[in-house]
């Protein structure tokens, strides 16, 4: 996840988290990192294809994982989640935001949105990428 949000700086990087969730805790065990579309300005907006979420929901499955995530970075900002992010957001998924400034990372958080999109509570990250 960082080694890709840092090739990505000073644009956004997105990706699939995979793994299992079970009691309300979920365990990371791969980052598959994704192509960020969107047309938009790449430094402060990123986009994922929906076939290649779709994908990672596929090679979940065949490795007896769970989709359980998406992360994205915010190149010079804090690891915030943003109105837009609470716009695209879904609440059975975990969104980790990574901070990169100056091409380092430089902290992290996981947010868990509420379905009406309206505010996210930030999670417990136990191993920080
Ligand atoms: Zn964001």
């Amino acid at each position: 996840m960082v080694a890709h949000a840092r090739k990505s700086y000073p644009n956004e990087c997105c990706g699939a988290l995979l793994g299992a969730s079970n009691d309300g805790e979920k365990r990371v065990s791969a980052a598959v990192p994704m192509e960020n579309v969107s047309t938009g300005p790449q430094r402060s907006r990123y986009e994922l294809r929906p076939e290649d979420l779709l994908g990672a929901d596929r090679q979940a499955r065949r490795e007896g994982m769970d989709l359980i995530g998406i992360y994205h970075s915010h190149p010079d900002c804090d690891a915030y989640f943003s109105e837009t992010d609470l716009k695209n957001s879904c609440p059975w998924y975990s969104f980790v935001v990574l901070s990169i400034r100056d091409g380092k990372f430089d902290h992290a958080n996981s947010w868990l949105p509420n379905a009406e999109q309206t505010k996210a509570d930030k999670e417990e990250l136990i191993h920080p990428v």
